[in-house]
């Protein structure tokens, strides 16, 4: 029976050098292999992963209230969220919901860290999920690949990572037209794919930029996003207090750490020589750590949170045969023995403005009303003087449909008396679910109405629900 807890136990490593953990010390790029830590936290993460691909593939294809559950299409500036459609025109409503999902952003972070980026960021969940699984099937294990990666280029190297690229590719490409169908909408993307390149060669190009980008990150850049790019990860440490979610490593527990035998180490739990800490210093929370850090010198920018470490840590203390959480989820309060605390001045000021921001978007969506209505006047002549003495404004009706159901609209002019409209084109005028149209409309008005410099037009937009909308626009006529 082995004494010693050897490397096939539990994968003991070399301390590495002090340097930036994606950086050699000439400032290379470092290749990182972390190894794969199938613990509790990795299948819960694994289940949620793949929930969350599929969430992202259905968004756009399943509809709420006749559109897709997401659909930004910009060229058309009309904005679906879940069954709310917005335009331009709700700059209001738009600001506040963007303001209230940042400080969604500010009040989970402060309550549960980094939460988001180890369980539910795409950068983690198809790094870890998708990609390196793939990296791990094709090329082998992680000391393979160093050993390999390492190595000159043989036959065996360039047909994996040929292999691999392609597979990249393939799923890099469809995962662009996911992220495109957020803001074209599926039909239109099918309808495009099937015409020629050159009729949507912005499209295409699009389509090539964005499957460039993500075959880039996932296939090279990697961890970096989360070290060097992310802002999320730069903001943390203001988000954040000691009260926060945090995956640390209880040094109260750990530490004195000193590799040792499991023979020495029960001869301690015996009380035969002076204990140490519960850390052996085997390094396996270090070698699955998928941003290259040693979670042992504190909380770090670059720890996202993944539990990796908890995993790999856990399986050693089970066999060492000592209790489990050594690292864990934890506060840096709790560390100290003190209370965590959800309750603090920063997320009561946060949670009172986040329900007074959703009750003002609230309130603000449902008075909103069924019809978008806007009057201008047409460019060229204010007015015109007809043979009659009458005068006409050629005006502009842009009337955009709220709802999710088709309806049609008639105008008619009450104010001035005597006055006339002649719409130029179908009246009524019919409009499709959230469809906008523009309707002009000669308004000729009587010459006596022309009193003062200007007169105020006061107009009815019959609606076939028994809606009638009432708007006022100036009329112009020649100076008194
Ligand atoms: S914290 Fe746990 S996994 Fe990390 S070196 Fe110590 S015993 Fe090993
Ligand atoms: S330190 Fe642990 S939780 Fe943080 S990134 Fe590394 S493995 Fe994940």
């Amino acid at each position: 029976m082995k004494s010693f807890v050897s490397i096939e136990d539990i994968g003991i490593l070399e301390a590495p050098e002090e340097v930036l953990s994606t950086m050699t010390k000439d400032g290379k790029r470092k290749w990182l292999y972390p190894i794969e830590s199938k613990g509790s936290f990795y299948w819960k993460r694994l289940a949620l992963g793949w929930g969350l691909i599929a969430f992202f593939v259905l968004l756009p294809i399943i509809r709420i209230n006749g559109k897709p559950a997401i659909l930004l299409d910009f060229i058309n500036r009309e904005f679906a969220i879940f069954g709310m459609t917005f335009f331009p025109t709700d700059t209001f409503l738009l600001m506040v919901f963007g303001i209230a999902a940042l400080l969604s952003i500010v009040i989970f972070t402060a309550l549960f860290g980094r939460v988001w980026c180890g369980w539910g960021c795409p950068q983690t969940v198809y790094l870890e999920f998708v990609y390196r699984p793939i990296e791990r099937w094709i090329e082998g294990k992680e000391h393979v690949r160093k050993k390999r990666n390492e190595g000159p280029w043989t036959w065996d190297k360039i047909w994996r990572r040929s292999l691999r690229f392609a597979i990249y590719g393939v799923i890099s490409l469809a995962l662009a037209n996911v992220f495109v169908s957020y803001f074209v909408g599926w039909e239109r993307l099918l309808l495009w794919m099937t015409q020629p390149p050159a009729q949507h060669w912005g499209f295409f190009l699009m389509m090539a930029i964005t499957t460039g980008l993500i075959l880039y990150d996932f296939g090279y850049f990697r961890e970096q996003m989360c070290t060097i790019a992310c802002p999320y990860a730069r903001f943390q440490s203001v988000l954040m207090d000691e009260d926060s979610l945090i995956v640390s490593y209880d040094p109260n527990r750990g530490e004195p750490r000193a590799r040792r035998s499991k023979k020495k180490i029960k001869q301690e739990l015996a009380g035969e020589i002076e204990a140490k800490g519960d850390c052996i210093d085997c390094f396996a929370c270090v070698r699955t750590c998928p941003t290259g850090i040693d979670i042992r010198d504190g909380l770090q920018m670059e720890c996202v949170a993944c539990t990796q470490c908890i995993d790999a840590c856990d399986s050693i203390m089970d066999k060492i045969e000592k209790t489990r959480g050594l690292i864990r989820y934890t506060s840096e309060r709790e560390l100290e023995h003190k209370k965590t605390r959800a309750v603090r001045p920063r997320t009561v000021v946060y949670g009172v403005l986040l329900v007074a921001l959703v009750s003002m978007f609230a309130i603000a969506f449902t008075s909103r009303g069924s019809y978008d209505i806007n009057v201008g006047r047409n460019v060229g002549e204010p007015f015109t003087v007809l043979q009659d003495g009458r005068i006409t404004n050629r005006l502009r009706f842009r009337v955009r449909n709220l709802k999710n159901t088709p309806v049609s609209f008639e105008i008619q002019v009450i104010e001035p008396a005597n006055t006339e409209t002649r719409i130029i084109g179908v009246s009524p005028t019919p409009l499709a679910p959230f469809e906008m149209k523009r309707v002009e409309a000669f308004v000729i008005i009587p010459e006596t109405a022309f009193i003062e410099d200007d007169v105020e037009g006061v107009f009815n937009l019959i609606f076939d629900d028994s809606t009638t909308k009432t708007v006022t626009f100036p009329l112009l006529g020649p100076s008194k």
